[in-house]
């Protein structure tokens, strides 16, 4: 039987959510999700100058906008410090590791020698393997046995294999002189007592994973399968960087993007699935895997996520899509909408969601239902209004007072109206615009006058001719 997935997100705590780090939870949260397996989440705050509780809390909040829940709590590594400590004394028990006394001075002694010397300037302890009875009454690091003989082999899922020569390992410090544990030791003690079985991450970590690999191999510890993943680039091929544009996560969700369509644009970032650019989380839980991640940096491209994002606007559900505009609204610190205007955005949603990318755009379309009368015009809507006479609009009112309300009949009156006054519908749809909504990007007439009802229509007619 095979061994259950675990797949972990770690992120350190010193800022909100990047944008490469939600595509690395994501990345682990399909590759468990799509095998039956469990997404645990670990916040690496040992750093406790860095780590601040509002910075845990922004990346709790960009995965839960994201959708990307994880199994059971959140583990904190700090707490778990004794652990780690007991894992470095358990290494020295069993002679895998070592009392170091070296001092600061005599360490950058031997570095600025063995530059003289135009040697290795890895520091090599004199105490690796000195005798216990010539220990001093002094303060001490525990320093790993690094292998020295021989190679490291990290057989990486997209790297391939990544062979180290371990005379380039150094014996590293495990526990510091005041007994706090190194991050490095850290890591692996989670990652080993949380069950994890795959490491997914960027591709910045690679260089750890031979030197963790020596504590997973001197506790005699099952290496995890290993996934590096090329960092993100912006669009010139340069490390994404604020220059490129916002980097937080959840500053995407405060301009107005859809979570499924950024998930869809994420996993797309540095993975495919043939020609596919468009799918479902269920599509992308049952396609994701490591063949198809790519070796060179993805490069982030704001179109291809906007044209995702529309696709997904236009198949999502009214109601959810109504929810998620009213969290985005909160998100991006603008008024919420009334009871009342959220319900006429549902009612209108249908004509609303086809060609809307973001949801600033669609709440543009939807301003005919959320402005209530007298409309305030744009210049766009003005100029329209000002391409006909008021004369035909005022025509026009008392012939729909008398009308039936379904959208045939209504098409069939306007195009017969136009014809009557030797022009097109065509014509007259920008005036009409301008008159129901006040703008010139709109649902089309008919879509406007059956959602607002013949009195609001013939009122707001009134209101452009008077
Ligand atoms: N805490 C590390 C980071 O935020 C990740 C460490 C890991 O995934 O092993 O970059």
């Amino acid at each position: 039987m095979t061994q259950p997935v675990v797949t972990r997100f770690a992120p350190s705590p010193t800022g909100f959510l990047h944008i490469g780090g939600a595509r690395t939870a994501l990345f682990n949260w399909l590759y468990a999700r799509g095998r039956g397996g469990k997404f645990l989440l670990r916040i690496e705050d040992t750093d406790r100058e860095r780590s601040t509780p509002e910075a845990t809390a922004a990346i709790l909040q960009g995965m839960a906008w994201l959708g990307l829940d994880h199994d059971g709590e959140a583990v904190s590594q700090f707490e778990r410090a004794d652990r780690h400590a007991e894992v470095a004394n358990q290494l020295l028990a069993d002679g895998k590791a070592y009392k170091c006394f070296a001092t600061q001075e005599e360490i950058a002694a031997f570095r600025e020698q063995a530059k003289t010397a135009g040697k290795s300037t890895l520091y090599r302890s004199p105490w690796r393997d000195a005798d216990a009875a010539s220990h001093p009454d002094a303060p001490y690091v525990i320093r790993i046995k690094a292998p020295r003989d021989g190679v490291t082999v990290i057989k990486d899922q997209v790297q391939g294999d990544v062979t180290i020569r371990n005379d380039q390992l150094d014996d590293m410090v495990l526990l510091r002189s005041d007994g706090t544990p190194v991050y490095m030791l850290a890591v692996v003690v989670d990652d080993h007592d949380m069950g994890v079985t795959h490491v997914i991450r960027g591709d910045d970590h690679l260089n750890n994973a031979a030197r963790q690999m020596t504590i997973y191999e001197a506790m005699g510890w099952d290496v995890p399968v290993w996934a590096h993943i090329p960092l993100i680039h912006g669009p010139d091929g340069k490390k994404l960087s604020k220059r490129h544009g916002a980097l937080g996560a959840q500053e995407y969700q405060a301009m107005g993007y859809p979570a499924a369509g950024m998930r869809n644009y994420l996993a797309r970032l540095g993975w495919s699935h043939g020609d596919d650019e468009f799918f479902t989380d269920s599509q992308a839980k049952e396609w994701f895997n490591f063949d198809g991640i790519g070796k060179s940096p993805a490069r982030f491209d704001t179109k291809k996520l906007e044209n995702l994002c529309g696709q997904h606007i236009a198949v999502s559900d009214d109601a959810a899509l109504r929810q998620e505009i009213s969290e985005y609204l909160a998100a991006a610190g603008k008024p919420a909408l009334t009871d009342a205007q959220s319900q006429g955005l549902e009612a209108a949603m249908y004509c609303l969601k086809d060609r809307a990318r973001t949801f600033p755009e669609l709440l543009e379309k939807a301003h005919f239902i959320l402005a209530s009368r007298p409309l305030e015009r744009d210049e766009k809507a003005e100029k329209a209004l000002a391409s006909v006479s008021d004369g035909i609009l005022e025509e026009l009112t008392p012939q729909l007072q008398n009308a039936s309300w379904v959208r045939d009949d209504l098409e069939a009156l306007l195009n017969v109206f136009a014809e009557a006054h030797d022009t097109k519908f065509g014509k007259l749809a920008g005036p009409l615009r301008a008159a129901l909504a006040g703008r010139a990007v709109t649902p089309s007439v008919f879509d406007m006058m059956l959602i607002l009802g013949r009195d609001e229509t013939i009122a707001r007619l009134k209101d452009a001719t008077g």
